[in-house]
């Protein structure tokens, strides 16, 4: 991935500066119309945009302070990328925290339900605790890992490669794991899941993560495409 890059260039980066008509708008980001000056001229302090400037997202066309989005930028995890807060359109190339590990792949003959006519792609994730970088919520303290390693599952045929070579960039990318609190055991500074559905269970869907489901991949697709991850991504 890209070096951080100054937050400021990332700004001018993607958003095109509008000027002189005044704009009966509120900005989503602070609240306040666009015609007034950004909500956040106190407590961002920078030397080239101006309270004032108001700007558009180059392709979605949605338009905010410009203060406020490196506000916004300044407040993540500040890899060159931006995502519109309306639309949720990704600018650049969006990276996740997800802490470090390995991602494993192999392959056998069984076949999943749903999917008769193929074998199936095994993925094994393995992340261990560690303790939490300036990324996460509590910089400094532990993290669990829980589960691990994880086993999910794919049919071995056309689509489900292809999903699995989406899911090797999400993976480089840190997007398929985050530190956060589980739903599911409420647990707090711990590994979970992170928007993107695996398949956990192959021959039981006891947990409602498993096969048959004729829309998973399909679903899944959504879901990389969502986090910015697409068929482009292969063709580099
Ligand atoms: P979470 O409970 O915060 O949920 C995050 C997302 O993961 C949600 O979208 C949820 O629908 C999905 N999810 C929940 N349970 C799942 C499962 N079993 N398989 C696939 N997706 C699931 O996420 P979390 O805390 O990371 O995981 C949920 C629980 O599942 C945890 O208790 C974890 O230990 C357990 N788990 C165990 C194994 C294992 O091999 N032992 C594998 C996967 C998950
Ligand atoms: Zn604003
Ligand atoms: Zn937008």
């Amino acid at each position: 991935t890209a070096a951080p890059t100054d937050p400021e260039a990332v700004v001018k980066k993607y958003l095109v500066e509008v000027k002189g008509t005044p704009v009966d708008e509120d900005c989503i980001i602070c609240m306040e119309k666009l015609a007034s000056p950004s909500g956040y001229s106190d407590t961002c302090e920078c030397r080239t945009i101006k309270p004032e400037m108001v700007g558009r997202l180059m392709n979605c066309q949605h338009s905010f302070h410009m203060l406020c989005v490196l506000a916004m930028y300044s407040n993540g995890n500040k890899d060159g990328s931006l995502q519109c807060p309306s639309c949720k359109t990704i600018y650049g190339e969006k990276t996740g925290t997800q802490p470090k590990g390995r991602m494993e792949v192999s392959t056998f003959p069984q076949s999943l339900p749903g999917h008769r006519d193929c074998g199936t792609i095994q993925i094994v994730y393995h992340i261990s605790r560690g303790i939490q970088g300036p990324e996460h919520p509590n910089p400094g303290m532990p993290y669990t890992a829980r589960g691990f390693p994880r086993y999910c599952y794919l049919p071995d045929n056309e689509k489900g490669r292809k999903v699995l070579e989406l899911l090797k960039v999400a993976w480089n990318r840190r997007l398929i794991f985050t530190v956060g609190t589980s739903n599911t055991t409420g647990e707090s500074n711990t590994v979970v899941w992170n928007e993107i559905h695996h398949k956990t269970e192959m021959d039981t869907n006891l947990s409602g993560h498993g096969y048959p489901d004729p829309n998973y991949l399909d679903n899944v697709l959504a879901e990389l495409a969502a986090q910015g991850v697409t068929e482009d991504c292969l063709r580099k």
